[in-house]
Order: structure tokens, then sequence, then C-alpha cells
């Protein structure tokens, strides 16, 4: 189906890389075609599958000239995903992008050229709303929040829910908001409880899968393994699979509304 989703939040440590990484390799283990594009000059999303950060950064290459992005995407192994990598050098291209009249929609172009031989591309943003973070978003066909259950969770959404609406009315019309994903719940502690309903109230989008916070889940990265092969029976793991699913179905159900409107 050539479905991109991309994960933004423009605050950093919320979970972003953590729900792409997660997602991609649950969905690619059952048995989805699935690529991942780290968008961050960090490159957390490429060291989180054990790969090294490359410089250039393959990424920062297909934004400059997307054509060639079916030779810059390489296999994730051991996982059954497909990688777009970064590294530190994508800073550069901020610049570079902001300078070109077609600079926010490279990752679009770049993507046009090799998402139909996937079901699913999750692109991961970095920690800003900069035109990295917008290419994100103009590629994308939805987006996914994620929100720490914390103290003022619900602080800058407000501004990306504005960069989601100039995103529409200037790039692409299509973008849907396909949910927000609750992240760290700690079910010890009231303020988490309250997050979680104060979310639900303002976005009821809000997927019905919480992912606890789960010390496994911050270890793995270190060893370059996703949780479901370094932890699978772990809180994180499991919950992650139900996100999964959950997105698995929320995206039929979409899709399946679509071709029924056009009967
Ligand atoms: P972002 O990409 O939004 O900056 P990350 O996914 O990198 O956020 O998460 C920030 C840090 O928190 C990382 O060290 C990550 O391993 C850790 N982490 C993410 N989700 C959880 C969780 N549910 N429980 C515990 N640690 C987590
Ligand atoms: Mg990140």
């Amino acid at each position: 189906m050539g479905l991109v989703i991309t994960v933004a939040n423009q605050k950093g440590g919320v979970g972003k890389t953590t729900t792409a990484v997660s997602l991609a390799d649950f969905l690619a283990a059952a048995g989805s075609r699935v690529l991942v594009v780290d968008l961050d000059p960090q490159g957390n999303l490429t060291t989180s599958l054990g790969l090294e950060s490359a410089s250039p950064p393959p990424v920062y290459l297909a934004l400059l000239d997307p054509p060639r992005t079916p030779g810059l995407i390489v296999p994730a192994r051991p996982y059954r995903l497909d990688i777009l990598a970064s590294g530190p050098d994508l800073a550069g291209a901020e610049v570079e992008l902001l300078g070109l009249p077609d600079g926010r929609l490279r990752l679009r172009l770049a993507l046009a050229e090799i998402k139909s031989g996937y079901d699913l591309v999750l692109v991961d943003c970095p920690p800003s709303l900069g035109i990295l973070t917008v290419n994100g978003l103009a590629a994308a066909d939805g987006v996914l929040v994620p929100v720490q259950c914390e103290f003022l969770a619900l602080e800058g959404l407000a501004s990306l829910s504005r960069t989601l609406s100039l995103v529409r009315a200037e790039l692409n019309p299509g973008l849907m908001l396909t949910g927000v994903v609750l992240t760290m719940f700690d079910g010890r502690l009231g303020l988490s409880r309250q997050v979680v309903e104060e979310v639900r109230r303002f976005f009821p989008e809000t997927f019905d899968t919480v992912i606890p916070r789960n010390v496994r889940l911050g270890e793995a990265p270190s060893f370059g393994r996703t949780i479901r092969e370094y932890a699978p029976t772990s809180p994180g793991a499991r919950a992650y699979e139900a996100l999964a699913l959950e997105l698995m179905d929320r995206l039929l159900a979409k899709l399946t509304a679509e071709e029924a409107s056009r009967a």
C-alpha cells in the first residue's frame, strides 16, 4: 500500500525514535514490507538498529538528489527492515534545503521513487519544527505524535497543530493525524493517569494502547537491538506489539472506508 507515516513532536525525549523503531520492527516481523527513514541528524534511529552513522548520510544524499534514493537504501540486518540512514552531517542539509524552491518537498520526491515497494514507510523526525520535520510531514499520509505522560504534556502540541495546518494548507492537503501515542506511562503516579485523561480529552485520536515506562526500552538501543529482539516478553515489547496491531487496524479501516466511498 506504500503508506507513509511520520513520527513527529518537536519535544525531544518523548519517545519518537523508540516508537518508530519498535513499530517498524513488529510490523516487519509480522510480514509487512517496511522502510524506516531517519530524518534526525542525531541518527538515533540509525544507531538503534545497530548501524553506524555514515558520512555523508544516505538520507542527506536522497534529499539533495531524490532520483538516487533507490541506491541509498540498505537492509538493516538482522531485521526485516530497510533503512534510509542518517548521521551528523544531515544538519548541513537544513541550510541547503532552505535555499531550494522545492526544499520542503524533497523527501516526498525521494519516497515517490521507492514507496510502492513497501507496505509502510515510517519516518522519524528530529526534535524541531524545522525544514526536516516539514519534509517528513509533506511526504506523509499520516502523522503519529508520541506524547510523554508528564507534567505539561500538552505544552507544545498547539504549535505542532499549527505546523500540521500550515503543511496541509501549503503542501499536503491529505495529511491525517493518524494518532497520538501516550509514552512512558507510570501507573504509580497519579500525574501519569491525569495526563492520559487530559490528552484523550483533547485528542480523540489517541491510541488505546499506552506505552509504559520500561527500563528495557531504554536499554535496547545501546545494544543496537530492537525491543522485540532484546526483551520480547518485557512490558515495553508487549505494549509496542499491541500498538502495532492497533495502528494496522486503524490504517486498514481507513483504507477500507476510502475504497467504499470511491465505489
Ligand atoms: P525522542 O526520539 O522523542 O527524542 P527517544 O525515543 O529517543 O525520544 O526516547 C528518549 C529516551 O528515553 C531514550 O533514551 C529512550 O531509550 C528512552 N525511552 C523511550 N521510551 C521509553 C519508555 N517507554 N520507557 C523507558 N525509557 C524510554
Ligand atoms: Mg529521536
